[in-house]
């Protein structure tokens, strides 16, 4: 089949269920799918059967609300390609202004430590921008196969070392492996409220709970991880933590009992999405 006619078969899938992003996907697809990419796939491009068919039921699935970063298997973040797939937080593009916070921070080199890394999208791109040496803490198993795999996608297997365990009851086998102290710490924590979790749009429903929840209000993990991590900041150590939609000065206030002082950062649409908060030696 020649690709403009596999490209009408998919957009056409793709727009009868009322998809407002067709044409992205389709070319997403397509590109996936044949192995083109947009300056190489011309309309009269020759595809045979079984890409065709692959780009035809990869759009089938989308349209069952499955998204497209799972059917692909692959997304971009910061630049760099990570693994996805069911069981594992898709990396978010305004995380990308978490990792640039922190590479501001960190200047040349230094330590970080990463609590809930799901798929190792910000210990990967930090280290592999500023030569960080940095460690990630993830409790599922699945999510840390993605870590692994992610960490040889990216070469970072010198740099970035991916641990199992839970970042609010850390165990002394996790502890011992970590730095004694580190210059940042970082965490996306999962921080969606019981109300958010109602209203999941149907493609987040795919993704893992654990990585969205974050209690009644959405603050669970916040009200533990400052006390019980900034031991293993250095003087002057930093935290910087994605948040929720007006979650940002509750959270704050919670640092700044921890004796953190701290700047709310905004997102692209301008709303408060990190907080950065410095240890006052
Ligand atoms: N940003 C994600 C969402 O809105 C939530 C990620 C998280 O809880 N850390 O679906």
């Amino acid at each position: 089949m020649v690709s403009l006619l596999l490209k009408k078969q998919v957009r056409t899938i793709l727009e009868q269920h009322g998809s407002d992003s067709a044409a992205f996907e389709t070319e997403q697809i397509l590109k996936w799918a044949t192995g083109f990419d947009r300056l190489t796939l011309t309309p009269d491009s020759e595809i045979d059967d079984e890409k065709a068919k692959t780009a035809i039921d990869a759009a089938k699935r989308r349209v069952k609300g499955e998204p497209l970063q799972y059917i692909l298997g692959e997304w971009d973040f910061f630049g760099l390609t990570f693994h996805v797939g069911e069981g594992v937080l898709i990396p978010r593009p305004e995380t990308e202004l978490l990792v640039e916070k922190t590479l501001e921070e960190l200047k040349n080199g230094g330590t970080v430590i990463d609590l809930c890394s799901g798929s190792g999208c910000i210990p990967i791109a930090v280290s592999k921008k500023s030569g960080a040496s940095c460690y990630g803490i993830e409790i599922s198993e699945k999510a840390l196969e993605y870590f692994k795999e992610n960490i040889i996608l990216n070469n970072v297997e010198d740099s970035v070392t991916p641990l199992c365990g839970d970042v609010l009851n850390p165990s002394d086998t996790l502890l011992e492996r970590l730095p004694e102290k580190c210059d940042i710490i970082t965490a996306n924590p999962p921080y969606l409220t019981a109300d958010d979790m109602r209203e999941l749009q149907k493609e987040v429903r795919h993704e893992p709970e654990i990585a969205l929840f974050g209690g009644t209000d959405g603050l669970d993990f916040y009200r533990v991880i400052f006390g019980k991590w900034k031991k293993r900041l250095a003087e002057n150590g930093e935290f910087i933590v994605e948040t929720g939609d007006h979650q940002a000065e509750a959270i704050r206030e919670i640092m700044e009992k921890e004796g953190f002082s701290c700047e709310i950062i905004n997102d692209y649409n301008k709303i408060g999405r990190f907080v950065f908060g410095k240890l006052a030696s």
